[in-house]
């Protein structure tokens, strides 16, 4: 069965005034949709179909080559925009509670520092691309990837994801990368969803 396109989880003015509806239109039902359809279509009628998308990039040395960078563009595109509807939500935003926010202080210090330390990963990615908080190994780092590659393939659980591609934020925030980070991360992450990652 084809991959689908799954529904935003909430309404695309939800995010508004932070994140504008045109953006969240053309994110999900274009880009997102794109990057569905384009890892359908590489894997037609290949054994790859019947893979879960999960075990397809954990194992993307062993796509054919004549497909691998089709998949690894248009799946990591793919899941890393399941992960990142999820992440946000309205009514979210302000600080992780419980065991979240204890092995965020225990891994980076405190929660004003995480915050710099994922900020720092998500401006200074030269590019397109994604910043992550991932649990690697049983500790949480923070790591961005170019373009839509995905932490997956390198066997880490993603917790929480920006996507730092100009078409995130451009109608809102222009060229201010960093603003939009900061805005992300004050006002629009699901710090429950987030939590629940972890389990
Ligand atoms: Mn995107």
């Amino acid at each position: 069965m084809a991959h689908q396109l799954p529904p935003l989880p909430y309404a695309y003015e939800a995010l508004e005034p932070t994140v504008d509806t045109t953006t969240m239109q053309i994110h999900h039902d274009k880009h997102h949709a794109a990057y569905t359809t384009n890892l359908n279509n590489a894997i037609a009628g290949t054994e790859f179909e019947a893979v879960s998308v999960a075990e397809l990039l954990a194992k993307l040395d062993s796509v054919p080559e004549a497909i691998r960078t089709v998949v690894r563009n248009n799946g990591g595109g793919y899941v890393n925009h399941n992960l990142f509807w999820e992440i946000m939500g309205p009514d979210a935003g302000g600080a992780p509670t419980g065991a979240l926010a204890t092995a965020i202080a225990q891994a980076f210090g405190g929660f004003d520092e995480f915050k710099a330390k994922f900020g720092a990963a998500a401006t200074g990615r030269f590019g397109s691309g994604w910043a992550w908080l991932v649990l690697d190994g049983g500790e949480l780092k923070i790591m961005s990837t170019p373009n839509a590659e995905t932490p997956m393939t390198g066997g880490k659980k993603a917790l929480l994801t920006v996507d730092v591609w100009e078409h995130a934020y451009y109608l809102d925030f222009q060229n201010r990368r960093p603003d939009f980070v900061q805005t992300f991360l004050d006002q629009l992450v699901n710090w429950d969803f987030v939590a629940a990652n972890l389990g």
